[in-house]
Formats: C-alpha cells, sequence, structure tokens
C-alpha cells in the first residue's frame, strides 16, 4: 500500500489527490516499478495497491499510519524550508515514510512510528540514513506510547504530570536534546515533549546489632517514570544538526526551548 504512484513517463501522482480518470493510467510503485491499482477508499486514506507482491513494500499499512504520513506530510510540505517532498523514498534497501531536501539542499528522512520498536532498531534505522547523508526526524503515534495516553487532561507546559516512558522514548529525547514529538492522528495535532527526573523522598529505620533504632530519609530517582511537559507545534520548519552525544544526524522542528 503506497500513497505514491509514477507513470511510464516519471510523472508522480499522490493517491488522494487524484480522481476517477487516474484508472486510464498505467500506475507502477516507484520502489519496484511492478503495477499499482488505484484504490478510492471510504476507510482508509485513498491509496495505491500492488497486484504483485513488493520487495520493498511488504507490511501491509495500518490506517493510523497512513493517515498519520499524510497528516505530517502536509503540515511539513507547506513550510518555506522545504525543497522537495516525497513520500515512501526507496533509500538503499528501506522505504522512508516522507523523504525531502530543505533549501539548502540537506535530505531529510522523517519516520513516522505507530508501533513499538526497541531503542536499539530505531538507532539502526537512524545510523542506515545517515550513513546516506540524511537527517532523521521521529514522530511517535500518541496511540501507541504509553507516556501520552490521556492528554485532555493536561495542562500546556506544565510539568505536573508523571509518565511511564519506554527505552525508546528515553533514547529519542538524548538524541532531540530534550524532546519527543508525538503525533495525534485524531486531533491533527503534533506535540513537542520533555521528560525530567522524577524523585520522591523515601523514610528508613531499622536497628543496629546493638539494639539502637536508626531512621532516616533519602531521595529516590526513577528511571522511568519522569515529570513531563509539552507544547502544541504551530509551526513546522524543521532543521539538520549532529547530535554529538549519540553521533546522530537529526532533523528537529524548529522550536523553542519551552521547559
Ligand atoms: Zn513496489
Amino acid at each position: 500500500m503506497t500513497l505514491r504512484a509514477i507513470d511510464n513517463t516519471g510523472t508522480e501522482y499522490t493517491s488522494y489527490l487524484v480522481s476517477d480518470v487516474i484508472r486510464k493510467i498505467e500506475l507502477l510503485c516507484p520502489s519496484c516499478k511492478q503495477k499499482l491499482v488505484w484504490v478510492n477508499s471510504d476507510v482508509k486514506v485513498k491509496h495505491f495497491r500492488h497486484l504483485t507482491t513488493c520487495q520493498y513494500n511488504t507490511e501491509p499499512e495500518s490506517k493510523e499510519h497512513i493517515e498519520m504520513k499524510k497528516e505530517i506530510y502536509e503540515l511539513i510540505k507547506n513550510n518555506n524550508n522545504t525543497q522537495e517532498i516525497v513520500y515512501e523514498k526507496t533509500v538503499k534497501n528501506r522505504i522512508a515514510d516522507i523523504y525531502l531536501k530543505d533549501k539548502a539542499g540537506q535530505q531529510i528522512v522523517v519516520e513516522c512510528q505507530c508501533t513499538k520498536i526497541t531503542a536499539k532498531e530505531m538507532s539502526q534505522r537512524t545510523k542506515d540514513y545517515n550513513d546516506n547523508n540524511i537527517y532523521v526526524l521521529w514522530i511517535l503515534n500518541t496511540k501507541n506510547f504509553n507516556a501520552i495516553d490521556n492528554l485532555d487532561t493536561w495542562s500546556n507546559k506544565k510539568l505536573n504530570k508523571i509518565v511511564r516512558v519506554s527505552n525508546l522514548e528515553k533514547e529519542l529525547h538524548k538524541t532531540y536534546f530534550g524532546r519527543v514529538y508525538y503525533f495525534d492522528v485524531i486531533k491533527k495535532c503534533l506535540y513537542g515533549t520533555h521528560f525530567e527526573t522524577y524523585s520522591n523522598y523515601k523514610s528508613y529505620e531499622f536497628y543496629t546489632p546493638g539494639g539502637e533504632l536508626v531512621c532516616g530519609e533519602y531521595t529516590k530517582y526513577y528511571k522511568t517514570v519522569k515529570y513531563f511537559s509539552l507544547i502544541i507545534l504551530e509551526h513546522f520548519n524543521l532543521f539538520c544538526t549532529k547530535n554529538d552525544y549519540t553521533g546522530k544526524l537529526i532533523a528537529r522542528f524548529a522550536d523553542k526551548k519551552w521547559w
């Protein structure tokens, strides 16, 4: 399932921007060059489907993922720093959800992540793109990540909630200089989030071998529980940078530090 098709002259088509007349054109997958058909769906975003198996695009695509890709693409496409943007670009053996070039000619891949993956897998995929001189932006779908499952009750910009974060979220937080990006498909809302160390006091008491009672307090720091703050992003310009600490080439939104 794809959002982009080409014909034999190389003209590109976006699945949800074409009409019924597209059925008269022979459409091909930009990656494997096999035939595609247009699916005018009411349930999912209108898309193209392979008639055969695609060696690049083997996974069936969820409604969540296809919608997320479309919404993010539309947000980024309209910012004033984008020179060129396409869906589903083949880079070596991977297909990037969204690929773009900024006005300076720097290449960026946006990964729209709807399923849980490990921090290691995220790092490997990032490295594969980095090896091709491509900067990477990861955006997580709110639906499948614990850290952000009940946004309605959260007040903006305040560190007044505690959440449990995964290793993936921690690694992204480090990589994006204290940010993790999430997208809510239903609200069509893009969030920047920040975590801070959560701790509380614990008391202790014990008897020494001599029978003396000792009591006190200590600070307990949590590894997976964090304070959490967020902003709703309204500007979608990206900029490219290197994180020297994790060694990754990243693209991130030009958001101002809000915490
Ligand atoms: Zn294909």
